[in-house]
């Protein structure tokens, strides 16, 4: 087993949407194109991916070094995480920072480590981006958890969470206040107020029917 002491962090410069680049899946299992398969493939030498979604894909295992940061003694000593995504302008989203800060405590659990540095850090490059700062990850919440998320949408829009909805939410820095009126004021929520009106207009046996569906508990 190699010696680990260093956690390097970059960003990919690649398409954020993008989760096939440098970790394809077969069979269940991550792994990164051309890195154990001899030619000269190396672009995919980071060992944790993180995503947007906060998503994480580990392709290659710890007990390998790779040449991720341009610095050789630092490469053979070091774990590469990266956040799939341009951030040279913009801050990763909050689940990708929280993914990133349990990925590099996870680390931290694992080996003794002395060192943790933005690839900037070491070398002439804006990887991972303007807005690095370790406190960042390290600090990183989230304000609005799945389990928040889920009961809004049952409690407005009367259904489970689709998973572009989800995303959208986890990856918002809104209090959980404004998560309700964001919801109450969609158009998928308009919709199911008017056609509501419309049913109470048309007449008055079915008042009390409707008025449980629309004000149950959740
Ligand atoms: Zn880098």
């Amino acid at each position: 087993m190699r010696n680990i002491d260093t956690i390097v962090v970059h960003h990919s410069v690649t398409d954020k949407y993008n989760k096939d680049i440098w970790a394809v899946s077969v069979e269940g299992v991550d792994y990164v194109p051309g890195l154990y398969f001899g030619g000269k493939e190396y672009k995919g030498n980071y060992h944790h991916l993180i995503y947007w979604d906060g998503e994480v894909k580990s392709p290659v295992p710890e007990d390998r070094y790779t040449y991720h940061c341009g610095v050789y003694d630092i490469n053979l000593e070091s774990i590469a995480v990266c956040c799939i995504g341009d951030y040279s302008n913009e801050q990763p989203s909050p689940a990708a920072l929280v993914a990133a800060k349990s990925v590099i405590e996870g680390i931290q659990n694992r080996y003794s480590i002395s060192d943790i540095y933005g690839h900037k850090e070491l070398m002439a490059t804006r990887c991972p981006g303007d807005w690095y700062d370790l406190n960042i990850i390290m600090e990183a919440k989230m304000k609005l958890d799945p389990a928040i998320i889920r009961k809004a949408y049952l409690a407005v829009l009367r259904r489970e969470p689709d998973s572009d909805g989800m995303n959208y939410y986890l990856n918002l820095d809104i209090s959980e206040a404004e998560l309700y009126y964001q919801l109450a004021e969609s158009s998928e929520h308009r919709t199911m107020y008017d056609n509501s009106v419309k049913y109470l207009e048309g007449g008055g046996s079915e008042y009390e029917e409707v008025m449980e569906k629309l004000y149950r508990k959740v």
